[in-house]
């Protein structure tokens, strides 16, 4: 399963909550009435999901080592969580690296199919 998260805007609507959710890039924001602000499932749903493939190495550099796979294939998760998502999901998630997020990330549209399996695992309606 690949889930994935284009409009992963809500990190930025939620950088605010915490000092320690402070995005590295620049993206534009998701409207508040975004799905994904009290979200995060496709964050948290499969560790094989949130790999690198043609970002720039220049982006990729900027994300914190700590955040990175030990073979810099795409991002570290602890289990089936990405190691960048903060929050709980399902009731407010940011991801720490907006602005920096994978490709990957970037791709999925709230609704579409990825974006439900990943829902419907976390017992959430699918959109
Ligand atoms: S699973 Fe869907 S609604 Fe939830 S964060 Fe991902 S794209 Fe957004
Ligand atoms: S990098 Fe960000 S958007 Fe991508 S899976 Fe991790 S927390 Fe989610």
């Amino acid at each position: 399963m690949m889930p994935a998260c284009q409009n992963r805007a809500f990190a930025l609507g939620k950088a605010a909550m915490s000092a320690t959710l402070v995005p590295l890039g620049v993206d534009t924001p998701l409207p508040a009435t975004s799905p994904c602000q009290a979200c995060g499932a496709c964050c948290e749903t499969d560790a094989s999901w949130p790999r690198f493939s043609l970002e720039h190495e220049d982006d990729l550099a900027l994300i914190p080592l700590a955040l990175v796979k030990a073979d810099g294939s795409g991002m570290a998760c602890e289990g089936h969580r990405c190691k960048a998502l903060s929050g709980k999901v399902g009731e407010m998630t940011a991801c720490t690296i907006y602005g920096l997020r994978p490709d990957v990330c970037r791709a999925c549209l709230p609704g579409d199919d990825a974006c439900n399996i990943a829902r419907t695992k976390h017992g959430m309606v699918a959109l």
